[in-house]
């Protein structure tokens, strides 16, 4: 222990020097401020030590920094999305294909996700979920350490979900009995709910997910049915403070969403049946809703999506419009998530036009995936916008996203703490 303090010292001592000289510029023709919600001309941001240093628009850059000429572009903070499913194959809708993978190979295919999601603009995702636990923890620790390129993790390591409920590995015969990872966070009293929260605290986890409803893709499952009990909801919630996390639940049925509300979840995902009492709980509890509209057309232009799932869909699918229009109009807070996996990974910013076809305006949209996202995931302190102090993730379109919010899904410069990805 003392030996590798010692080493670290020498290590930062070594490095100190370097690192104060390494400033880099980046010239912005526009800037979106995600804080005021206005576009800024001919911005400069200095960025040192992978952070920003300063921003403004006659900042002196130093005669020895590295310039990135942005000065025809529209420059935005990294992009958040807040429920992505990194872990596991793109294109596979059928969750019973996990069966036929090994850990290893559900790991390994996951590996690709994570930089195609970076490289459209997402410089962090908070991870809502996989069917085999923890390799989401793994994943966030491997891009964190530089393994292969990805966006900031924050992660909820399992499901916390009822017995054959949304989150479960449903439609397997009762004869098959599941590897541990599958039913990781299967909880049916809230006393199994507080020890499935305190294993995945232990496991280091950054958040919790709950599932208090049915789900459109989960097989025998009514997305239009309640789960958990109030009791097990508030063992949730008050078991996640205890460790300083927030909780997101995925619900779709009514009930399940005020449950969820009351019990005090930070956000809703989905909330297709979200209905007026609904609207003014979460107005009074400052509860995030996180539409994830993109996947209606994904689900029904897939070929292979199981014939049951279209059905769930069918349900809801122009109900969860109108609810989210009502959503929008009564001022209920709306933070950025696609529920990428459901569509192809990149298209994460086809999410953006819709929220403004369904009543946002382009601004609110762009505020829904920086502050308000940063807001929901407890870090505005570190991303969200490009203000000194916070990590310096920062993208670049051309055109301006205000006038046509399409531009979005053309992401053409990505920084990620410092590190250019991507490139015009
Ligand atoms: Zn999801």
């Amino acid at each position: 222990m003392r030996s590798l303090r010692i080493l670290a010292a020498a290590g930062a001592l070594a490095i100190a020097p370097v690192l104060r000289a390494q400033v880099t510029a980046v010239k912005a023709g526009k800037l979106f401020d995600a804080e005021a919600g206005v576009m800024r001309a001919d911005q400069v941001i200095l960025i040192k030590g992978g952070r920003i240093a300063a921003v403004g628009a006659n900042l002196a850059i130093p005669k020895d920094a590295k310039v990135i000429d942005l000065s025809k572009m529209t420059v935005l903070p990294g992009l958040l999305d807040m429920h992505t499913h990194l872990i596991g194959p793109a294109n596979d809708p059928e969750p019973l294909n996990e069966l036929r993978r090994t850990m290893a190979e559900e790991a390994y295919v996951s590996i690709p996700n994570a930089k195609t999601v970076l490289l459209a603009g997402f410089t962090t995702v908070r991870d809502v979920g996989t069917y085999r636990a923890l390799i989401d923890v793994a994943m966030r620790d491997a891009i964190a350490r530089g393994d292969f390129p990805g966006p900031r993790m924050y992660v909820v390591g399992a499901y916390i979900t009822i017995t054959g409920g949304a989150g479960a590995m449903t439609g397997v015969s009762p004869d098959v009995t599941l590897p541990w990872d599958m039913s990781y966070g299967v909880a049916n009293s809230p006393w199994e709910v507080r020890e499935r929260v305190r294993r995945l605290a232990g496991q280091n986890v950054d958040y919790i997910k709950v599932l208090s409803s049915g789900a459109v893709l989960t097989h025998n499952s009514n997305a239009n049915a309640r789960e958990f009990t109030d009791e097990e909801l508030a063992a949730a919630v008050d078991e996640a403070h205890n460790f300083g996390l927030k909780v997101a639940s995925h619900a779709h049925n009514a009930a399940g969403i005020k449950a969820a509300v009351k019990a005090g979840v930070a956000s809703i995902e989905h909330g297709s049946y979200l209905d007026e009492e609904g609207i003014q709980l979460m107005k009074q509890h400052g509860t995030y809703l996180v539409p994830t509209l993109e996947t209606t057309d994904c689900i029904h232009s897939d070929p292979n999506e199981p014939p049951e799932f279209l059905e769930h869909s069918h349900r809801l699918d122009s109900l969860s419009i109108e609810n989210f229009k009502r959503a929008v109009r009564e001022g209920v807070k709306i933070a950025f998530g696609t529920d990428i996996s459901v569509c192809p990974f990149g298209t994460n910013a086809k999410e953006f036009p819709l929220m403004v076809k369904y009543g946002m305006t382009p601004v609110a949209a762009l505020q829904a995936a920086t502050v308000g996202a940063a807001d929901l995931l407890g870090h505005a302190d570190l991303v969200g916008s490009i203000k000194p102090g916070k990590y310096a993730d920062i993208i670049a379109v051309s055109g301006d996203p205000i006038a046509n919010i399409t531009v979005m899904e053309d992401v053409k410069f990505v920084m990620k703490e410092g590190v250019v990805y991507k490139e015009p």
